[in-house]
């Protein structure tokens, strides 16, 4: 069982939040506030997101830190399968014998047998898919499968809470947690950058905007009172900003859908939306400098957008 107020060493990776839940800063490559995990404990204890294969050391350097033992960890809950938030899954389970991973029905069978998922990852990221490192598998006794409002008693009135919430990904679950009045919302409601109190959305292909925006009036409906992102970091106002993340996903579909009548290239259209959205604008310099958030990433989520409206006809 996990002490309730654990010894904490040299903070390098972990976070205190409150009595009950710490951020770890995975660092991939080195690389700060861009991954989180966080680790929930009551009598029992769980860790939401593994981040990639490369940062699992770390991850498990943050458990040391917070003075939970590998043998402590109950569960490990991942919002969805791709390789920033669950392609450490298989090495980390590896290190902590009595965890069961909490994963999408549809997102389990990519773990199980990852070769398929890392053969798309390497088409999608190139180079940054190698540095995150391989996706191991994750043995399919250890999976339990999710499912909408099932709910995880980790003791001391913590209860983590599984949410359907599709539009990132046709597998996608966020996790709310009661007692905290908290939301891990995975990549449903965006990418928030701290230094600029901004989001910016994450809708690469196959994303699907009304499903997205469904799933935030979702998450909305529960009136959380923090949001933990995965990319990065805590947040207060989550009505807030939850509502804003979905103002920005409509803006940026008028945005696109009008530049596409127009008939402009991909390109044109990024620059367009860089143009005249703020948030994404003052987000889109730090994003350049960063290897993991790069500007492609902007690129990508616009070809989600054109890719959905291509198919879709989008009435504001
Ligand atoms: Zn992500």
């Amino acid at each position: 069982m996990a002490s309730a107020y654990p010894t904490v060493k040299g903070q390098m990776f972990s976070k205190k939040l409150s009595d009950s839940m710490y951020l770890i800063d995975l660092k991939p490559l080195d690389i700060e506030n861009v991954i989180a995990s966080y680790v929930l404990y009551g009598k029992k204890v769980a860790i939401v997101e593994t981040g990639p294969t490369v940062s699992i050391p770390n991850l498990l350097a943050g458990l040391q830190e917070i003075g939970i033992s590998n043998e402590e960890v109950d569960y490990v809950a991942v919002s969805h399968i791709h390789i920033d938030h669950a392609g450490g899954a298989g090495t980390l389970l590896q290190k902590l014998p009595n965890a069961k991973l909490i994963v999408h029905p549809r997102g389990a069978p990519h773990l199980v047998e990852p070769e398929k998922l890392w053969t798309q990852t390497l088409q999608v990221l190139g180079k940054i898919a190698e540095l995150y490192g391989k996706i191991q598998p994750v043995p399919k006794e250890r999976i339990l499968t999710a499912y909408d409002e099932m709910t995880i008693d980790l003791g001391n009135h913590f209860e983590l809470k599984v949410m359907e919430t599709l539009g990132h990904a046709s597998h996608h679950l966020s996790f709310s947690e009661k007692y905290s009045g908290g939301i891990f919302p995975g990549d449903a409601a965006g990418i928030y950058v701290s230094k600029y109190d901004v989001n910016v959305p994450t809708t690469p292909p196959p994303f699907n905007l009304e499903v997205t925006l469904a799933s935030i009036n979702r998450l909305i409906a529960l009136e959380p009172k923090q949001l933990y992102y995965t990319h990065f970091g805590q947040t207060r106002n989550a009505v807030k900003k939850l509502k804003e993340y979905a103002n920005q996903l409509r803006r940026w579909a008028k945005i696109v859908s009008d530049s596409m009548k127009n008939g402009e290239d991909s390109d044109t259209i990024c620059q367009e939306v860089l143009e005249k959205d703020e948030s994404a604008k003052s987000a889109a310099d730090y994003m350049r400098k960063n290897l993991i958030l790069r500007e492609g990433v902007i690129k990508q989520d616009i070809q989600g957008f054109i890719e959905y409206l291509r198919k879709n006809t989008w009435n504001p």
